[in-house]
């Protein structure tokens, strides 16, 4: 794992994402929970389960999750992201609800910033999957993400996934991987006070709502 220069790191550590207001800092890469000795359980994992429906947590409402039904369920949800590289999942994990959107977050302290990807959070974590094939840019440590790995599925298309308890350590920089294999565990690592995934969906690195982006046409 490479060392985060310590300026870099400060930069990443605002740019992270929290799901309650007050953040825990964890700079040293060291203080990240790593993959327990014994068998890999990657792989053995299942492949990722597609999700009919995506629910809000808590039924919604106190934070910027979207429009929700009266079941508490997001209402732009759908299962893939149509996207040049092909169809990413929307929702790339074993179980999770939506705790925050993409966009504009107000904080309770009355402050806010820009949220640059989706909350979706399990108090228990579970598997993280690839949401496409694609090739891993890097699987390592990243300030206030916590432990983070980016895939790159060609045509301008990556995928970011971050706050990770922690990676398969078959995942190195270059590696190939398959869409939905497990990849990674739902964790709490950088700036993160409650166990959630981070993701971001950008296109020609421009940083798009994964809840919002590249649905499917209607069909009629
Ligand atoms: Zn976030």
């Amino acid at each position: 794992m490479k060392r985060t220069p310590l300026v870099l790191s400060a930069v990443l550590a605002i740019a992270g994402c929290a799901s309650t207001p007050q953040p825990v800092y964890r700079t040293s890469p060291y203080a990240a929970p790593r993959v327990p000795s014994g068998p890999n359980l990657f792989s053995q994992a299942p492949s990722a389960p597609l999700h009919s429906e995506l629910f809000a947590c808590n039924g919604g409402g106190g934070s910027n999750v979207g429009p929700v039904g009266e079941r508490g369920e997001a209402t732009l949800y759908t299962p893939y992201i149509h996207t040049a590289a092909g169809a990413l999942l929307r929702n790339p994990t074993e179980s999770a609800c939506l705790s925050s959107g993409f966009g504009w977050r107000t904080l309770a302290n009355g402050g806010g910033r820009e949220h640059t990807g989706l909350d979706l959070a399990n108090p228990n974590g579970g598997f993280v999957y690839a949401a496409a094939d694609g090739w891993v840019s890097y699987a390592e440590w990243r300030g206030g993400y916590g432990l983070a790995v980016e895939i790159d599925h060609g045509h301008g298309v990556r995928t970011f996934y971050a706050h990770l308890n922690e990676i398969d350590p078959n995942l190195s920089s270059g590696a190939f991987v398959r869409g939905g294999a497990a990849i990674a565990r739902m964790g709490a690592t950088g700036n993160a006070t409650g166990v959630h995934l981070h993701y971001e969906v950008s296109i020609d690195g421009l940083k798009v709502d994964p809840l919002n982006y590249g649905a499917a046409p209607p069909l009629f």
